[in-house]
């Protein structure tokens, strides 16, 4: 019998993934991260958030670690995890529903700039707009990103009547979307987006690549939305820009630091709507859902999506 450990959400939740895998998988054997019973050689797939390290190289005959998020920097900062082992993050259809919900509203907050009536609100105060809204025809968006969720996000864009832009590492081609690759096609995709919406993954090349020169090339009226990671943003220069007006208005989800501290500029900053990093969070039975499918192609002995690439780092 094939055997899957699950540590994801504690032992009160476990039941919870022992029935949706019973409904799903019943050829599997789910057992719990925890149960001092468990012999890790057993152990053919883990399912996990953040493991103690050493406890995945601790299982000898483990074909497949899977991610319960789509981040997997909780398991590739255990020094003793395995490039061998493939890695699969978690990024089924309800989380890129759930991201390009989110990003059609920031998209559409920036657009009417909705923080200045949050404001207004939180003031009892009736603030009429500044300048007329800018329409979604003439508002071209710039995806960075154009993986799993970016590519399906530039898709919902398009569908939503914005022109669109997209950036990746490699050439890419999108129905829709005018599709710029590596540094030398940075600048002319930034030069074309009013608004940039950040999905790129945290690696050594994307750490810090939005600056102040980034953001102060973006069309105006300009916007940022970042829901990848914090790191990728500099943010003394989103400060800056956001202060002396060279970027417009920013909605932000992730942070170099989580929780965002109450000491934080960003929380004061204008023109900017702050989330805690709620973009996009699959339920329980979806992600369920794709791991027995990743499960069955495996044993199958399929490629699956969503594999990590050490050799890239997303
Ligand atoms: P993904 O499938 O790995 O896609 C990454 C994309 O970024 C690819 O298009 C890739 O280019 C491009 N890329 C990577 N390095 C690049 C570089 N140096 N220059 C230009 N493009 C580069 O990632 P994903 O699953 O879509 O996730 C995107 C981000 O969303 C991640 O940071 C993830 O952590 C975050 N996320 C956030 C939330 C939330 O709730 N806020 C939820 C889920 C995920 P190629 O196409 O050429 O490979």
């Amino acid at each position: 019998m094939v055997c899957l450990v699950v540590r994801a959400g504690g032992s009160q939740v476990f039941p919870h993934w022992k029935q949706l895998f019973a409904n799903l998988m019943p050829e599997l054997e789910v057992r719990e991260w925890d149960d001092p019973t468990l012999d890790p050689k057993q152990v053919d797939y883990a399912l996990v958030w953040q493991p103690e390290p050493g406890r995945l190289a601790a299982m000898p005959n483990l074909r497949a670690i899977l991610s319960v998020a789509a981040g997997v920097d909780h398991v590739t900062c255990d020094p003793t995890w395995s490039r061998a082992i493939p890695l699969i993050r978690m990024g089924e259809e309800e989380t890129r529903v759930q991201m390009a919900d989110y990003v059609l509203w920031a998209v559409l907050s920036l657009m009417r700039d909705a923080a200045r009536w949050q404001e207004g609100q939180g003031q009892g105060v009736w603030v009429r707009r500044e300048r007329r809204p800018a329409l979604s025809s003439s508002t071209q968006v710039g995806v960075m990103g154009l993986g799993s969720l970016g590519g399906y996000v530039a898709r919902r864009l398009v569908a939503a009547g914005f022109p669109v832009a997209g950036w990746a590492r490699t050439p890419r081609q999108i129905e829709g979307v005018v599709c710029y690759a590596g540094q030398d096609g940075l600048a002319a995709f930034v030069a074309s987006s009013h608004i940039l919406v950040c999905l790129l993954p945290e690696t050594d090349e994307t750490r810090g690549l939005i600056t102040y020169d980034v953001l102060s090339r973006l069309r105006q009226p300009s916007g940022l939305v970042n829901v990848a990671r914090g790191s990728l943003v500099v943010e003394a220069d989103l400060l800056r820009a956001l202060e002396d007006k060279s970027l417009h208005g920013a909605v932000l989800d992730v942070f170099e630091h989580e929780p965002l501290p109450q000491t934080s500029p960003l929380w004061h900053a204008p023109r900017t709507l702050i989330t805690p990093h709620i973009a996009s969070e699959a339920s329980r039975p979806a992600r369920a859902r794709q791991v027995a499918a990743t499960i069955r192609a495996l044993e199958r002995g399929e490629e699956v999506p969503l594999r990590y690439d050490p050799q890239h780092g997303y």
